[in-house]
């Protein structure tokens, strides 16, 4: 067999079987070059919202493409990223004002982070420092691994890595510990902002905290005079239940960052919202003051108006009630389980479902792992455990028989991979 020249993503060449090839997507589904119908339980990477293809948004795409391809966007600037930033104003907490475009989660997070220091510089004030949570993912530049959890994926670029100061994960029971962590850092007098991701920490183990926390983590950060920045890549565009997941904790971040669901997944497209007080810190005569950022691709039409579709399906389709109707799915999933001595930290947050399969060794290099995902690979589901982490995080257009179905495969996997429940 030739070798492709094709290094994919996350993926050890020497172990991974070769790849299927994806010839079509449909709703919840991949089609493969066989004709095989695979179930994307996790959304294409936490991407794909509403489904694969919406009509809608595939329609505003190809609209798109009788008017535009990429315009620069210092000095000029389109309908589409008019039009997206009003309308992501107008769904985002009160205070936010201002929408910066990049093209990727990791960008938002690199323009939040430059958004905060650059906020604290163009004022005056000497903060630079980052307080981050523990288990936190953030993106794979530079910057964004510096913020986020150390670990087997970032060891070796560690000596480029810069320092911030973390808080511990806020595990149930264990909540004092965060806040107090974050009271202490923030008496340096030189934290700059606080980055986490809302109620969910993703690629960290999916782990889930309650919104309350961050009405505390708030009026801490507020009292400090410290920013909030959320990251709310993931947690965005209904996953946790609502559009935003700041939405539950009742607060409003400084800075937000927004990108997978953003265009209901199917083009690359990002954005950092941040408050007035934040943009007018960059706004001067002064030349120095300028937020100095900028991608190649920023803004682009055709992904902005892919996003303007998206705001349209959330105000005009049933998108709530296809979550809540999930988040139901979800619960009676999960409900199975709750008891069973073969999975632990059995968890929901909206329309993520989370376990921990009770397997010998935790941890994203965990054994079980790789068999997992080749046990429902064998079954046409794409489900990707996080170690021994198994999490469903579909499409809102899964339908119950479907959610049935990887039910009724994660007991099939506990029972071959680690025996039948006492
Ligand atoms: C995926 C993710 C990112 C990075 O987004 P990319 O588009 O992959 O760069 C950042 N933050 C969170 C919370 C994410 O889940």
């Amino acid at each position: 067999m030739t070798r492709s020249p094709v290094w994919h993503p996350f993926t050890q060449h020497a172990l991974e079987p070769a790849m299927k090839k994806v010839v079509a997507t449909e709703g919840a589904y991949l089609i493969d070059d066989d004709g095989n119908r695979i179930l994307d339980a996790i959304s294409s990477w936490w991407v794909i919202t509403h489904g694969h293809r919406h009509p809608t948004i595939m329609n505003a795409i190809r609209t798109a493409t009788e008017y535009y391809d990429q315009i620069i966007f210092a000095e000029y600037t389109h309908a589409a990223a008019e039009d997206l930033a009003r309308g992501l104003i107008e769904v985002s907490p009160a205070a936010l004002e201002h929408v910066f475009y990049s093209d990727s989660g990791s960008t938002a997070v690199e323009v939040a982070l430059k958004m905060a220091l650059g906020f604290f510089h163009n004022t005056g004030l000497h903060r630079d420092r980052i307080v981050v949570m523990e288990h936190g993912y953030h993106g794979d530049t530079i910057g964004a691994m510096s913020v986020g959890e150390r670990g087997v994926f970032n060891a070796a670029y560690e000596p480029l890595l810069f320092g911030v100061d973390r808080i511990p994960f806020p595990a149930a029971g264990a909540q004092q510990n965060t806040l107090d962590a974050f009271d202490l850092a923030c008496r340096s007098g030189r934290v700059a902002a606080l980055l986490f991701e809302p109620l969910v920490l993703g690629a960290g183990g999916m782990k889930m905290f309650e919104p309350s926390l961050l009405g505390e983590l708030s009026k801490i950060a507020q009292s400090h005079g410290v920013l909030l920045i959320a990251d709310e890549v993931m947690t965005g565009w209904g996953r946790t239940g609502t559009l935003f997941a700041c939405e539950q904790a009742g607060i409003c971040p400084d800075i937000l960052c927004t990108s997978k669901g953003l265009t209901g997944g199917a083009l690359p497209l990002a954005a950092t919202l941040c408050t007035r007080e934040i943009f007018d810190a960059h706004l001067s005569t002064d030349r120095r003051k300028t937020f100095f950022h900028s991608s190649s691709y920023t803004a682009n039409p055709i992904a902005c108006a892919a996003a303007v579709a998206n705001l349209k399906i959330w105000s005009h389709e049933p998108v709530q009630a296809s979550i809540d109707r999930l988040v139901a799915l979800q619960g009676r999933g999960l409900s199975r389980f709750a008891q069973d001595p073969r999975f632990r930290n059995v968890r929901q947050s909206g329309t993520i479902a989370a376990l921990d399969m009770a397997a010998p060794t935790d941890g994203y290099l965990a054994d079980v792992g790789p068999r997992l995902r080749a046990f429902f690979r064998e079954r046409q589901l794409l489900v990707r455990p996080l170690g021994n982490v198994i999490y469903l995080m579909p499409p809102y257009c899964v339908s119950e028989a479907e959610i049935d179905r990887l039910y009724d495969a994660i007991d099939e996997a506990a029972s071959i991979l680690i025996g039948n429940p006492a």
